[in-house]
Order: C-alpha cells, then structure tokens, then sequence
C-alpha cells in the first residue's frame, strides 16, 4: 500500500516530540530514514561525528518502532553510494505519499534539493515545527527586519523580554544583563586542579556496531573513536544535562574563557551535539539551569553565561544563517587566500596550544568555544586562511557541526568573511592572550611576547603582521582604532622584520 505521509527524520532531526510525529496513523504512514555516504563525504568527517549520527539514528528508530510507528531504515550499506536524495527519489517514487513531512534540515542545500525534488515529484513538502530552537525562525526575520546589523546583544536582550527568561518584570534579574566581566578567569600558574569528570556512556551494543562499520567504510577519515562516550538518546542526553547542572554549571561562568593543556571539558556542558540532533531540548537546558539559581547551587553569573549562549548566541546564528544563505557561504571581507597547513588534520605542529587543542579535537570531536575561537579560528584567521577552507574543517571534525549553526560562527564570528555582520570586530590577539588564559606557553619553544626571531611566537608575528595588513580598514573604525593605534610603538624597522617573518610562516605552511 501506498504511503499517505512520508516522514523524513534525518541525522540531526532526533526529537521525540517533533510536530512530524504527531498525528501519524501507522496503517497508511512512513517514518523514513536514511544512511547516506554522501553525508560523511561531501565534506571531510571525522569518524566520532559520523557514529554520533548514524547510532542516534538507529536508536531513535528503534524508539519510535517502540513506538507502534513503521520504520523504513536504510543502512549504509544498503544506500550503495546513493546520495541522500537519490535514495529519497527512490522511496517517494515507490510508496507515492501525498506529503513529505520534514523539520527544518541543517543545510541550506539539502534543504532546497529536497524541496526541488517534491516539487518534481508532485508531492506536498510540509516543514514541521520542532523543539531544537526556543523560537520559530519568524521570530528572527521579523526582528532583523529594516536593521542595518544584527547585533547579539541586542536579540538577546529582545528575546529574554520576550520569553521572560530571567526577568523581573521589565528588568533584567539582578539587575543586569550581562556577566561577562566576572566571567573571564583564568586558572593562574597552578592549573585548574580537581574539575569533575562528565558523565560518561560508553558505546553499547548499536554503537558499537555503527563504529565497526564507520572503521570499515571510512577507515581514512580523521579522528579517533577509543574515547567515543557521547550521549545518543534522549534519556542519557538528559543525564548528561543533570550532571552538568548539579557538578559543572557553577564554575562554567568563571572558567568559560580559560584553557589548560590535556583538559577537554573543564566547566563546559558538552551538550550542544544532543541539542543539535534534538535529543536535548534547549529550553529543557535553560530552565534546569534557572532551578540552579533558584536553589541557591548556582550563581546568577554562572546561569546567565549559560543562559545566553543557547537563548542567544544559538538562536542568534540560526536565524543569520538561514536569513543570509546561500551567498553567506561565499563571503571573504578580508580576501584571505592561503589554504589550510595540512597539520591542522593531524596535530602535528609544534605549537603547544595548537598541539594541544589539534589533538584533543582528533581524539574526541570537542574543544570549547575559547579554543575554537581563539585557537585553531584565530590562528587561521593571522595566518589569511581562505574562509571557505577553514569553514569546511570546522564542519567536519567537530561532532556538533551542523552548517546552521558552524557557518556563522566560522565565516563570521571566528574569521570576519561577512565583513562585520556577526561580529562587531575581527576577534584578534597575540600569544600573550593565549599566556594569560591558560598554561601552554609555559611548555612551549615559543615565546608569546616576542615578535621576531627564532623563538617568536607564530601568534604574536602573525598578529602584528595582521594589524599592518589590514591597517586601512581598521585603523579609523571606532571599535578598533585604539588597538590599531598600537602599530605606533613598532619603529620601521621592527614592522618591515614582522612583515618578512609572517611571509616565511606563510610560506612554511603552505606545504600540504
Ligand atoms: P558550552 O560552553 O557548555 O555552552 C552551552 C551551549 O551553548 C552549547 O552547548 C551550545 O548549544 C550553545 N552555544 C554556545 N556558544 C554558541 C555559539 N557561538 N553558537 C551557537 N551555540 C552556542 N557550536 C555548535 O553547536 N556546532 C558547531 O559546529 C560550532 N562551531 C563553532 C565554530 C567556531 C569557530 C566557534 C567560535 C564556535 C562554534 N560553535 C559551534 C559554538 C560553540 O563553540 C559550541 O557550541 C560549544 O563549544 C559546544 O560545547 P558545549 O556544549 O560544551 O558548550
Ligand atoms: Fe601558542 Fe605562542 Fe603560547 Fe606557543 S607561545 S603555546 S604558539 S601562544
């Protein structure tokens, strides 16, 4: 018999209470999913991130049989290098429903090329509502409508009156907005010490399964799979939030910008990959970290810090990415060509915070925003990396890439490619940001305050040596005129040494 409504769940579309679910009748409907090379090749994956997907998949559909509902499920070997769409044209062709229902996909090209392929096909595409975002995407088009920047700070601030997270009334709770000032310590010279552990859910009989064949259809693909614990339920995506709450969340705010080397997690929730798939529900996130608060176990610093990175930054990057695709993709503000040094898919640099995070990454599929950002983004972003190159990494070897939510983080956010749409200010810093936010200089052969010579820090020459190349942009920008103005202690001479150091960095890893 032929399907009424077909319903497509893909990798990152895991929530158990989605409006695609709802009403189905299990005589005449189809919940469809689909193992597609395609998904781990188009770009570069690293293997943790693609047994995440692939044994989320197979235990969601597991559940929703549970569930009395008809499963049809393509394994990977049974796709036989279709493309996702290919074998989805298959399926429609056969079962003939008159709906295709679908949340909203993570890409904006998957997104139109199944929309296309419905339309050829005759077939009704329905996008349901679903609970990976606190707000429908409406509400950001119609904030973002007539403004020339859209500026986080400003949605944030829009969106907690909206929704009255963490309000009083009109005011904000507490009676301020933002923590960010007690939220930038560093561990000093002695480390972090003891940090609680996060729980852990060792691969079971699905996903050990799914890393078996991931070893054997990809075996040349980057990272590793031996310390492979992610949460790929929603039950123990929810464990992992109550362990967060009750052992993390009250040193998160302090700790957040900090570093140290061999420590993955410190105070991080490692929630945002169950939140992407949809086995976490964010609002689920924000409110346990508000009972926090109001039992007096977590300080408003620490829960607001939280709160605005899903309320805010999460919403804020969605709704810029599906409102600036497909030319977003494109954008290079700053016309940095240099490909990306091949050590970034292996770690072998002798760098010691790039070692370090590089490694890490490859091991788990994780580092924190700080080390995405001011880490492998920055030194990208000194170096004069093409964006696209570096956007295409980040998708690829972190287990929470998504392209909604890596791009704007990536092109705008961590490289300046949207020219100031997402940031106010290209995120840039020497060595000696890095010195003061954690311990890898102390064990490094570098040295962060020195800009040239043999032992100069790769940061610091790149950094100054940015400031010169992109002196006429930003030297008269009101936000970034006084860092700027620094060039003036540098005499000719040191400026021009700066200039031919930068040039053989650039030269040195360009070797691929
Ligand atoms: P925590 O530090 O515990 O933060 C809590 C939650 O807030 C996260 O789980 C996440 O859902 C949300 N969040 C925090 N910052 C952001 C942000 N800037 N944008 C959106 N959500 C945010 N996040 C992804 O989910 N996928 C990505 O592919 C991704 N790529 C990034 C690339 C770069 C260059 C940068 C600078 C950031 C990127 N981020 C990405 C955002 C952020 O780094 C990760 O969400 C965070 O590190 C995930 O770890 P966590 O769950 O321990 O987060
Ligand atoms: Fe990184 Fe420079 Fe510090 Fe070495 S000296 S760890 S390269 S910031």
């Amino acid at each position: 018999m032929n399907a009424a409504k077909l319903v497509l769940l893909l990798g990152d579309h895991l929530d158990p209470h989605s409006a695609a679910l709802s009403e189905l009748d299990p005589a005449s409907d189809l919940c469809v999913f689909i193992e597609a090379r395609s998904e781990a090749e188009q770009v570069w994956s690293h293997k943790a991130r693609i047994v995440l997907f692939l044994s989320a998949m197979r235990h969601f559909a597991a559940a929703l049989r549970e569930r009395g509902l008809p499963v049809l499920y393509v394994t990977l070997p049974e796709s036989c290098g279709e493309s996702l769409v290919e074998r989805l044209e298959q399926i429609l062709l056969r079962q003939r429903p008159t709906e295709l229902r679908c949340a909203q996909p993570g890409t904006w090209a998957l997104r139109e090329a199944i929309r296309a392929l419905c339309t050829r096909l005759g077939i009704d595409y329905r996008e349901c509502e679903d609970h990976r975002f606190l707000f429908p995407l409406a509400v950001f088009t119609d904030w973002a409508q007539g403004r020339r920047q859209y500026r986080m700070e400003h949605w944030y601030r829009f969106l907690r009156q909206r929704s009255g997270i963490l309000m009083q009334g009109d005011e904000p709770r507490g009676g301020r907005w933002n923590y960010d000032s007690d939220n930038r310590r560093s561990f000093g010279r002695a480390g972090p010490g003891w940090i609680p552990e996060p729980c852990s859910f060792p691969p079971d009989a699905i996903t050990q399964e799914v890393m078996a064949m991931v070893e054997r259809e990809f075996p040349e693909h980057p990272g590793s799979l031996h310390r492979f614990d992610w949460p790929v339920t929603a039950a123990q995506a929810e464990e992992a939030l109550n362990d967060f709450l009750r052992h993390r969340l009250p040193s998160f705010g302090h700790f957040q910008d900090a570093t140290w080397p061999g420590e993955v997690w410190l105070y991080h929730s490692r929630l945002s990959a169950a939140m992407n798939l949809g086995l976490l529900d964010p609002r689920r996130a924000i409110d346990g970290a508000i009972a926090e608060l109001d039992a007096g176990r977590a300080s408003l610093a620490a829960v607001e810090g939280f709160v605005r990175q899903i309320l805010g930054w999460r919403e804020y990057v969605r709704g810029i990415y599906w409102r600036e695709m497909p030319h977003y993709l494109e954008r290079n503000a700053l016309g940095a060509e240099q490909p990306l040094p091949a050590w970034y898919w292996t770690g072998e640099i002798e760098m010691a915070c790039l070692r370090d995070v590089l490694q890490r990454t490859l091991e788990t599929g994780y580092a924190h925003h700080i080390e995405r950002l001011m880490v492998t983004g920055l030194f990208a972003l000194l170096l004069g990396v093409r964006p696209q190159a570096i956007h295409e990494w980040f998708l690829a070897i972190y287990v929470d890439a998504v392209e909604w939510v890596e791009l704007p983080n990536v092109l705008g956010m961590s490289q300046y490619a949207d020219g100031g749409m997402l940031a106010s200010k290209p995120y840039v810093a020497s060595g000696q940001y890095l010195q003061r936010m954690g311990g890898h200089c102390q064990r490094c052969p570098y040295r962060p305050e020195q800009a040239t010579g043999a032992d100069a820090c790769p940061f610091t020459t790149l950094y100054w040596d940015f400031l010169q190349r992109h002196q006429e942009t930003f030297s008269k920008h009101p936000r970034t005129a006084l860092q700027w103005r620094n060039l003036e202690r540098k005499s000719p001479a040191e400026l021009a040494a700066i200039r031919a150091q930068a040039a053989d960095l650039r030269e040195r890893y360009t070797i691929v």
